[in-house]
């Protein structure tokens, strides 16, 4: 992960969401989120544990939401994680970004989101 992803020092979306999928994705079904990280919300689906009612936190994530997080299940963590993109990661605003960074107090992230070293400048 790049030292400059803006996530690293926000964390505001596994502190707002109800952070859910499909129950196979936990190791005990064959997937890779250690059950224990997560709840059962409905009969297909679990989320991640301290996401499944409001105010949400997602018990992975350490650190404070604004300053400096890290997700303590970062390498096991399931498609609804991987899959979530920050504003302007791929030259597209996410308005999910966006709301939850707005619920923690954070202004939306501005494009570009980090400057881009093209291949001939890398040394
Ligand atoms: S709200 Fe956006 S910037 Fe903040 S951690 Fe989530 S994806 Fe990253
Ligand atoms: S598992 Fe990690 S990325 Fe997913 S909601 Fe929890 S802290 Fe966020």
């Amino acid at each position: 992960m790049s030292t400059n992803n803006p996530c690293l020092t926000c964390g505001a979306c596994c502190a707002y969401f109800r952070v859910s999928f499909f129950w196979g994705e936990c190791i005990s079904a064959g997937g890779s989120v250690p059950d224990h990280l997560t709840v059962q919300v409905s009969p297909f689906h679990v989320a991640m544990l301290g996401t499944q009612s409001k105010p949400a936190r997602c018990t992975s994530l350490m650190g404070d939401v604004g300053c400096g997080v890290r997700c303590t299940a970062y390498e096991q963590r399931s498609s609804t994680c991987r899959e979530f993109e920050a504003s302007w990661e791929h030259g597209q605003p996410n308005p999910h970004c966006d709301m939850a960074r707005a619920a923690h107090g954070l202004p939306p992230l501005d494009p570009p989101l980090q400057p881009q070293l093209s291949p001939d400048r890398v040394a």
